[in-house]
């Protein structure tokens, strides 16, 4: 039977969190304006079911805090630059998307006003009602966390009923399928075992925040057009990360 297209979305408010590298395209550092359009274009695709969209972006792309300690750097400074890459990723995704007339607020850990607004939860929730795409930036405003942290946190406190994790592969495997022509991937996973087997879906303070709130967390490739929407209507493959 062809799937009903006009069916309700699976879930109706959803954090979207990807790596700072997927907005580089094939470049070896920094922002590929085509590619943040192309992400872009697919949380337009979202956003027009009327699925309430929050996102997370990291900051690999520019600035990692571990890489600038290990040149010798404060951590906690390092980690701070960190979380400002964050920030231009999310303007340049709230250029994209407002290129594509999808309101959007960029919503700041750390206050810098007159570049986004400061991270208000109850503000937050009502630009959410308002179909305005939230994209928080800064992380989770401290050092030694992770942007995957980070999407968890507000996930849970915007009340999100799914984590969507895109990435460059279609789910988690249970080795890496770059490498192993063998490696298998798995349909549901437990939070579990992803922390027991080190599947690396994301790191482990954000797998227990997620387990602890029974927050899913759905593991997708960002590289298959109309992946994120195909998701919300029951398709494609992915893999399910729950208690
Ligand atoms: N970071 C931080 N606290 C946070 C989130 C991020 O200190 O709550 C810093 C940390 O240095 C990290 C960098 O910001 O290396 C970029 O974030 P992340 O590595 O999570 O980005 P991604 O790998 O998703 O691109």
């Amino acid at each position: 039977m062809p799937p009903d297209t006009a069916a309700e979305p699976a879930y109706s408010r959803v954090m979207l969190k990807i790596s700072g590298e997927a907005l580089m395209g094939d470049l070896g550092y920094g922002l590929h304006p085509p590619t943040v359009e192309r992400i872009a274009r697919e949380v337009k695709t979202v956003h027009e079911m009327g699925v309430e969209i929050c996102m997370v972006i990291g900051g690999g792309n520019i600035f990692r805090g571990l890489q600038g300690s290990a040149q010798g750097m404060e951590r906690t400074t390092a980690d701070y630059m960190g979380m400002l890459a964050t920030v231009m990723n999310a303007l340049a995704m709230q250029s994209a998307l407002e290129g594509l007339n999808i309101h959007t607020r960029v919503i700041s850990a750390i206050r810098m006003d007159e570049v986004a607004e400061p991270y208000i939860r109850r503000r937050a929730v009502r630009h959410l009602e308002k179909k305005r795409v939230c994209i928080f930036a800064a992380g989770t405003g401290n050092p030694y966390f992770t942007t995957d942290t980070a999407a968890t946190l507000r996930a849970n406190e915007m009340k999100c009923e799914a984590i969507f994790k895109g990435t460059k592969v279609d789910g988690v495997y249970d080795k890496d399928p770059a490498k192993h022509a063998d490696a298998t991937r798995y349909d549901t996973v437990t939070y579990d075992e992803v922390l027991a087997k080190h599947l690396g879906v994301m790191d482990a303070s954000a797998i227990a925040l997620a387990r602890e709130n029974a927050i899913p967390i759905v593991v997708f490739s960002l590289d298959e057009p109309g992946g994120f929407r195909g998701i919300l209507e029951g398709q494609g493959t992915y893999t399910k990360v729950s208690g």
